[in-house]
């Protein structure tokens, strides 16, 4: 594996290209909006578009919102800096943990319409399962419903903006196209979001009516309703840190207790224990897991040295989530034996081999 030279990402990421001097393409971004991007300049633009869409409709703009710190904190922006009436939509998780019930809550009580939306969990399971079993993705359905529910409740409420958080791409490395583009199409959230993927092909005997949260609106539908749906992180330098602080201090968001499986932050994806899966399975796959992705934040956000991040690496990354193994287990309605077979088939063999029942890495994060 080749380690970015700056940060601790390997080059085993999906999409994530590398320059000469063995720097990756989110710290090349990351020097970009500390020293080119105009900060002002989209800001404005934002302003602008905000300005053309106030008080036209019944909402101005929908936030995708969990209760989490990056949702509470784009929404209160959206409210409370832009002025714009927002429909805040959350999607039921699978394995929804009461912390962030809890966390959502509160931050409605501040003020906010939500609707909540809940994807048949019948299907949803499946979908996740076979997520889970086929492609090592455990939350597959979450995932992948998320840019076609927002879509379609900007059709369906005649909503002219959607604004999501970060630009995972952009921010942590993989398509470059949207740095400078404000705005996204189904065509990209199909190619990106979805890998290209027919949620259909997921699953068998439903019908498109019964799929109908994980299909997007025709492209009829969706220009006909002539709405954008943009990324907050192009209009501002992303800090997840900096938003847990203020969701913190403004909205009484609580964090974990004790640090999450697999890392050593508390305060970031607290929706549910399945996302300890979903990073373990992302670590058997590409060599790098929860504790890395945020060792990689906080070394660009100046909270971390390189030589900190590499030993809390070696130390975090990659857990094993033995706790929750029985909850997976009933969740996928699989035995454990089922549940290891899988892992097994993930497992990346170049990279890892297994002692005592757990793969192990066969290599040194430095
Ligand atoms: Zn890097």
């Amino acid at each position: 594996m080749k380690i970015c030279t700056k940060c601790v990402m390997p080059d085993t990421r999906p999409r994530l290209k590398f320059d000469e001097n063995g720097v990756c393409a989110a710290c090349e971004w990351d020097k970009i909006k500390k020293t080119e991007i105009d900060w002002d300049a989209r800001h404005k633009e934002l302003e602008e578009l905000c300005d053309s869409i106030r008080g036209k409709q019944r909402y101005d703009c929908i936030v995708p919102a969990s209760g989490g710190k990056d949702s509470t904190y784009v929404a209160d922006k959206m409210k409370n800096e832009f002025g714009l009436n927002c429909l805040t939509v959350t999607i039921t998780p699978p394995l929804e943990t009461e912390l962030i019930q809890q966390n959502m809550k509160n931050f409605l009580e501040y003020g906010f319409d939500n609707i909540k939306v809940t994807p048949n969990p019948v299907i949803a399971r499946e979908i996740n399962k076979f997520g889970f079993v086929e492609q090592g993705r455990p939350m597959l359905s979450w995932t992948s419903c998320l840019n076609s529910v927002m879509f379609r409740m900007a059709v369906d409420f005649k909503v002219p903006l959607v604004m999501f958080g970060e630009d995972g791409e952009t921010e942590y490395g993989g398509s470059n196209e949207t740095r400078y583009l404000p705005y996204y199409d189904t065509d990209y959230a199909i190619r990106i979001y979805t890998e290209g993927n027919d949620p259909r092909s997921f699953v068998k005997g439903h019908s498109d009516q019964e799929m109908s949260m994980w299909l997007f609106p025709s492209k009829e539908e969706i220009k006909a309703a002539g709405f954008k749906v943009g990324h907050w992180s192009y209009f501002e330098d992303w800090d997840p840190y900096v938003h847990y602080e203020f969701a913190r201090d403004n909205y009484g968001m609580a964090k974990a207790d004790g640090r999450n499986t697999g890392t050593y932050t508390d305060f970031g994806q607290l929706d549910t224990p399945l996302y300890e899966l979903h990073t373990y399975m992302m670590y058997l796959k590409f060599g790098f897991g929860r504790g890395l992705q945020d060792a990689c934040i906080d070394i660009r956000a100046g909270r971390l040295t390189r030589e900190k991040a590499v030993e809390i690496v070696n130390k975090y990354d990659g857990e094993y989530p033995e706790k929750n193994i029985p909850v997976f287990c009933e969740y996928y309605q699989m035995t454990k034996e089922e549940f290891d077979a899988v892992l097994d088939k993930h497992a990346n063999k170049d990279l890892f081999e297994k002692k005592d029942g757990i793969w192990r890495p066969k290599f040194v994060i430095s």
